[in-house]
């Protein structure tokens, strides 16, 4: 028997095809965190309800539970994030956000600030879709900050030196040293120079408003080191491979 419908305004992660004619959308909400919803029938010619696959919507959807399934009710959309989708660059930032958020630890602690991130990156690359690389590097280390994962850089864990230039950082300690305590008497190979302004903006991507966490400036080498640096931590700190859109990059040569 199915249950009481169920309203949830959220977005669609991904989207999957599901025995011959149904498909299934991953969906973030604040409410339910992440369900995977059966969509009935949206694979058939002219299924009314093949738009409610297009993933990176923000929508109202009502579902029902039958056994230990959601199936997709009703569906109406709210904003459509249409633009990632004409750039290849924007499409591949969205679906490694989706993976990362479909695949990590969502509950009723952190669903809300983890909806909220979601909404507010997919509508900046749908807006701006050629702001992919800032936008890329500013939602992993957001994200990796909300499970936990990092911290603001401040001081030389070695020295206890404040920072004002370039520094060496973990990918899997949070751990930062200064230039001159850098290798001294040890070895840490699991580090990467990152100048000031990639400092400035891994801390400025921890502590902005929500609202204002893309109005940042940074040159495009520095921007290159930013997604280098956050997709290892994400690599590292999650145990997963999360280097779709590293691949795409190199593949462009950008
Ligand atoms: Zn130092």
């Amino acid at each position: 028997m199915a249950s009481e419908p169920i309203s949830l305004r959220g977005v669609i992660l991904s989207s999957g095809e599901f025995k011959d004619k149904d498909r299934i959308i991953t969906f973030l909400s604040s409410e339910a965190g992440v369900i995977n919803v059966c969509v009935k029938g949206s694979g058939k010619q002219g299924s009314k309800l093949l738009s409610a696959t297009i993933p990176f919507m923000v929508c109202d959807i009502v579902v029902s539970m039958t056994g230990n399934y959601y199936y997709l009710k009703e569906f109406s959309i709210v904003y459509s994030n249409s633009e990632i989708l004409n750039s290849l660059e924007a499409m591949t930032c969205a679906a490694h956000i989706g993976k990362l958020l479909s695949t990590s630890y969502i509950d009723d602690t952190n669903s809300k600030v983890m909806y909220e991130l979601c909404v507010y990156t997919y509508y900046a690359l749908s807006k701006d879709p050629e702001d992919h690389k800032l936008i890329y590097s500013a939602f992993n280390w957001r994200f990796l900050y909300l499970l936990g994962y990092c911290i603001l850089y401040t001081h030389c864990n070695s020295c206890s030196g404040e920072f004002d230039s370039s520094a060496y950082l973990s990918y899997s300690t949070g751990e930062a040293h200064c230039v001159d305590c850098y290798g001294k008497g040890r070895t840490f190979e699991d580090m990467m120079l990152m100048s000031s302004a990639g400092i400035k903006a891994l801390n400025h991507f921890i502590e902005s408003d929500i609202k204002k966490l893309f109005m940042v400036k940074v040159d495009d080498n520095t921007l290159k080191m930013l997604s280098l640096f956050t997709t290892r931590c994400l690599d590292i700190q999650l145990e997963g491979t999360y280097d779709s859109y590293l691949e795409l990059m190199r593949d462009l040569d950008v």
